[in-house]
């Protein structure tokens, strides 16, 4: 176990956690449990219409902290703020989001879209669009429970 590596973890997901998210993170730990993603993807194109996004420093507050990731990476120029979520956190619509709410441009969507949603969305305090068709599922990851068996073999 690598106690240094493992704080530093827990530090950096304090840092993009909400306090609930927090509380929820460190629970589902001490049980061994891990948020998995089910489900998958109908095409209503609302998280392009209402995403937040997330920065080098957690989630993104302010347009400037914005101004400062298109600086890095032009092609967030893309988003526009429509406005906070309950937690404060900016809500972003993509400006390639067709009205039919599908991508205008898919093959050259960002990575973020390909690998939207993720887990730590669910510790940031955020939750799936009504009507998404995916879920979320807090479950024992399959090693942990290979590694549990194993050991019972020897
Ligand atoms: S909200 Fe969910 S179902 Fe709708 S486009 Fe986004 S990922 Fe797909
Ligand atoms: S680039 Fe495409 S998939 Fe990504 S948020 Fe914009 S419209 Fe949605």
């Amino acid at each position: 176990m690598n106690v240094g590596k493992d704080i530093f973890r827990l530090l950096r997901r304090l840092r993009s956690s909400s306090p609930a998210g927090f509380i929820r993170y460190l629970w589902l730990k001490l049980q061994g449990k891990a948020i998995m993603v089910t489900g998958s993807c109908h095409g209503c194109g609302s998280c392009c219409s209402a995403i937040c996004l997330e920065g080098d420093k957690g989630w993104l507050r302010s347009e400037k902290s914005l101004q400062r990731i298109i600086e890095k990476y032009p092609e967030y120029g893309r988003f526009i703020v429509i406005g906070r979520d309950t937690q404060g956190f900016l809500l972003f619509r993509c400006t390639w989001c067709t009205a039919e709410g599908t991508c205008s441009s898919y093959e050259e969507r960002l990575p973020l879209c390909r690998r939207y949603p993720e887990s730590s969305l669910v510790f940031a305090g955020g939750r799936l669009l009504t009507g998404c068709g995916y879920r979320f599922a807090e479950v024992v990851p399959f090693e942990k429970v290979l590694r549990r068996e194993l050991k019972k073999t020897k």
